[in-house]
């Protein structure tokens, strides 16, 4: 569904100017607020943009399935430093999925279809609004497709590295200046449509409550407030998200002492962070040594490409490429852009061993449910921040959950690589299990499918590397395989 997004409208209350824009009918990934390259976060809504590499020892915790009838991922960053604001992002995330899954009702998921139809989506991804100075903000994006609403959920948190705290959205705002903020924001919503005095007040109107509406506040590149809204939480359809948006002068006299130096930070960012963190980063990952060239000819020996998907991760990603090493073992990572962004060096680790690295899309999405605009987005950006980071594009591409049509094949030149064998690492967890699994159902030429984001399957593969091999087995790349068979 195309967006309509309405030009900026310019309310004029008293002495108060609020501006705002809101769109109707937009389609959830259009209205993510989060786009990257390998160094900068883009478009987050916010006009801002911020340095990743100042982001030192983060690690992006992800998770996933690959049930086409279940689809969901969710990732959030885990900022060194930030260990209470990583703690609120993961309950967040947490709660989102359980009731994806259904099991905060102990009933069944609402997604997947008995027959195994495609199920509606869940996925939640982030950006970063300011890492700059002692203060970070970070923005998660929900889109849940069970929803009846548009079912774009976001929500900002923030990190005061002074004081060491996990700022809610609120916070910004000084204590005694909440309730003349909150009259501002309300006169600025009950012109809109869809929005009613009622309904404002019906979010906004209990102290007690009110903050639970207030959770995505930000500022743009201008040091104004941007307030934004899901649908369906200060006012009915056709209302759809709402921003509202306080100009820097009015809004700057009601800061608290973290508000001004969040607002501070992110119109005029320092190049350094210090969250006075005591985690020491580790190096994600250690040199590796050169493969040289992979001569196997895969028409006459026994084959197999293992394929990660969904990293790089640290640690895990660093563990798996030593024990690939270790038995001269090629694989192909099917890298997720968001985590590329975060983690170029071990990519560039990745290619360096003499592995392959694909594209799995930016942020997870089912392609199938996005238009061509955004299906190219999602794959130009991951194979952007893939050539960053190795100086290398990709050839080939995974689509989240093998979800793949004629409208995903049109919207790019690359290759669609699916899989033989599924692991379902990401349910069972059990390395034991997922080595059985690869070493029992194994046959020449398989593409199987694994994940590196999680240590129980990273675990696995000693094993499956120890027990292959002595059975005759080489593990070439996805683009070996294809070349020599
Ligand atoms: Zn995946």
């Amino acid at each position: 569904m195309p967006r309509h997004a309405l030009a900026p409208v310019l309310f004029l209350l008293g002495s108060l100017a609020l501006t705002g824009a809101c769109s109707t009918g937009s389609s959830p990934a259009d209205s993510a607020p989060s786009a990257d390259n390998p160094s900068r976060t883009r478009g987050n809504g916010t006009g801002t943009q911020v340095d990743l590499s100042k982001l030192k020892g983060v690690n992006i915790v992800s998770d996933s399935s690959t049930d086409r009838s279940c689809p969901w991922a969710t990732s959030y960053p885990d900022v060194p430093g930030a260990g209470a604001m990583t703690a609120a992002m993961k309950r967040d995330v947490e709660v989102r999925l359980a009731g994806f899954l259904g099991e905060d009702i102990g009933g069944p998921p609402s997604c997947g279809g008995a027959d195994g139809s495609e199920g509606p989506e869940l996925n939640v991804s982030f950006s970063f609004l300011v890492a700059s100075g002692d203060v970070l903000g970070v923005r998660l994006t929900t889109v849940d497709r069970t929803s009846n609403a548009d079912g774009i959920g976001t929500r900002t948190y923030w990190y005061d590295g002074a004081a060491k705290k996990y700022r809610p959205s609120p916070g910004l705002i000084a204590d005694g200046s909440r309730d003349t903020f909150v009259s501002a924001l309300k006169k600025g919503l009950e012109k809109r449509e869809g929005v009613t005095p009622e309904s404002v007040d019906a979010a906004l109107g209990d102290r007690e409550y009110r903050d639970s509406y207030l959770d995505d506040m930000a500022f743009t590149a201008d040091g104004d407030l941007r307030v934004d809204f899901d649908r369906d939480t200060v006012g009915l359809p056709p209302a759809g998200r709402i921003s509202v948006t306080l100009p820097r002068a009015i809004v700057t006299p009601w800061l608290s002492d973290f508000g001004s130096r969040a607002q501070a930070e992110t119109t005029d960012p320092d190049d350094k962070l210090d969250l006075g963190g005591t985690r020491t980063p580790a190096p994600a990952v250690a040199a590796q040594p050169d493969p040289g060239e992979d001569t196997t000819d895969c028409s006459k020996a026994k084959c197999i490409a293992l394929t990660f998907d969904d990293g790089p991760a640290a640690p895990e990603t660093g563990t798996l490429l030593k024990n690939l090493a270790q038995y001269k073992a090629r694989a192909t990572f099917f890298v997720v852009g968001q985590n590329v962004a975060t983690h170029p060096d071990i990519v560039r680790a990745e290619m360096k061993s003499g592995h392959e690295v694909a594209n799995h899309s930016w942020n997870h999405p089912v392609l199938t449910n996005l238009t061509p605009a955004q299906i190219r987005s999602q794959l130009e950006r991951t194979t952007t921040a893939i050539k960053d980071a190795t100086g290398k594009e990709p050839t080939l591409f995974r689509p989240p959950y093998g979800a793949i049509d004629d409208e995903v094949k049109a919207a790019t030149s690359l290759s669609p690589v699916l899989w033989d064998m599924d692991t379902l690492d990401w349910k069972t967890h059990d390395p034991a299990k997922v080595a059985r699994t690869v070493i029992s159902q194994a046959e020449p030429n398989d593409v199987v499918l694994i994940h590196d984001i999680h240590p129980t399957s990273v675990a696995a593969v000693p094993e499956i590397l120890r027990t292959l091999t002595a059975r005759g087995y080489h593990f070439v790349t996805v683009s070996h395989l294809r070349a020599t068979l």
